[in-house]
């Protein structure tokens, strides 16, 4: 993990020009090649807390796919500590790279039907007996949002008007809200279809006086949580040549496309700028077949 690593990029686009604004991407997707810039961020407090109380094993959840599931075996390890991984769905033929990647930093893999995933407390209960310290999926909860709250303070970020992220638990979304300034507008991409708890999931992360200081949009999910249809890999492919700025399928190819689309509707004041965080993500890319991506 090399934090010295992250930078700014600055985006020229001719779409940009009319309104006169200025787009600049927070590139946490460099830290490292595999682990997503935010996960990590949201999991420091949490590593921190778990040797704290002398704990050896961190337990947490996730898809196959899951850029959480890769960044806690690897927060892990880098801390010395073991981890286990609540899987959801039985043991597939193949595993998928996140999963092989996961499992070369030492996590334990527990595969778990789809029905039984979705009751946390009865899997946490069925193994009280381990002495294990608990993740929720995502990273979401207060340590969470601290970890993420400190993403902005790698960068001077006076000089922008709209702070923008995607959105997944909204951990990220609460902790950029908690350390932005008056004048900034934070805003979120949700990357799911119709999950209306969103916004109160984020409050429930802040402090009263900062409840509702964020805009979320929600109709840019491309068909939903896992859906890349053609037109949304077309984009990706585009900006990537336009821009050599690699984006994911899940995440921030959805929010790079909002950020268009809404300078398109002069959602933005003219004459203002804009910071992107590119959250990372990109080794859940590996889920779709060589060649369909220009990187
Ligand atoms: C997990 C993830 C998000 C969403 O973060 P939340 O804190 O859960 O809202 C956004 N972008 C990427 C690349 C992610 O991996």
């Amino acid at each position: 993990m090399d934090l010295s690593k992250i930078n700014i990029q600055r985006i020229e686009a001719f779409w940009l020009k009319p309104n006169k604004l200025t787009l600049d991407v927070l590139r946490l997707d460099v830290m490292h090649p595999q682990i997503s810039g935010n996960k990590w961020f949201k999991l420091k407090y949490y590593i921190e807390q778990a040797k704290a109380n002398s704990k050896h094993t961190i337990a947490t959840f996730g898809g196959a796919w899951s850029n959480h599931i890769a960044a806690t075996a690897f927060a892990a390890k880098e801390a010395g500590l073991k981890s286990v991984g609540i899987i959801r769905g039985e043991r597939p033929a193949i595993l998928s790279e996140t999963l092989i990647s996961a499992i070369e930093n030492n996590m334990k893999p527990i595969f778990v039907p789809r029905e039984q995933y979705q009751n946390k407390e009865a899997l946490i209960n069925a193994y009280a007996g381990e002495d294990w310290f608990w993740i929720d999926e995502g990273g979401y909860g207060i340590p969470g949002l601290k970890g993420a709250a400190d993403i902005l303070n790698s960068v001077n970020t006076s000089d922008y008007k709209y702070i923008i992220s995607s959105v997944g638990t909204g951990t990220t979304l609460a902790g950029l809200v908690l350390s932005s300034l008056a004048a900034h507008k934070v805003i979120g991409i949700n990357s799911m279809k119709g999950n209306a708890s969103l916004s109160g999931q984020v409050n429930k992360l802040l402090p009263a006086q900062l409840q509702d200081n964020f805009t979320i949009f929600h109709d840019y999910h491309f068909g939903g949580y896992a859906k890349h249809p053609p037109e949304l890999i077309d984009f990706i492919n585009a900006v990537y040549h336009n821009h050599q700025l690699p984006l994911d399928i899940i995440y921030t190819g959805k929010t790079f496309y909002a950020i268009q689309d809404l300078v398109h509707k002069s959602y933005f004041k003219k004459g203002s700028s804009i910071l992107m965080i590119h959250t990372g993500g990109l080794q859940g890319n590996k889920s779709l077949p060589g060649k369909v991506l220009a990187f």
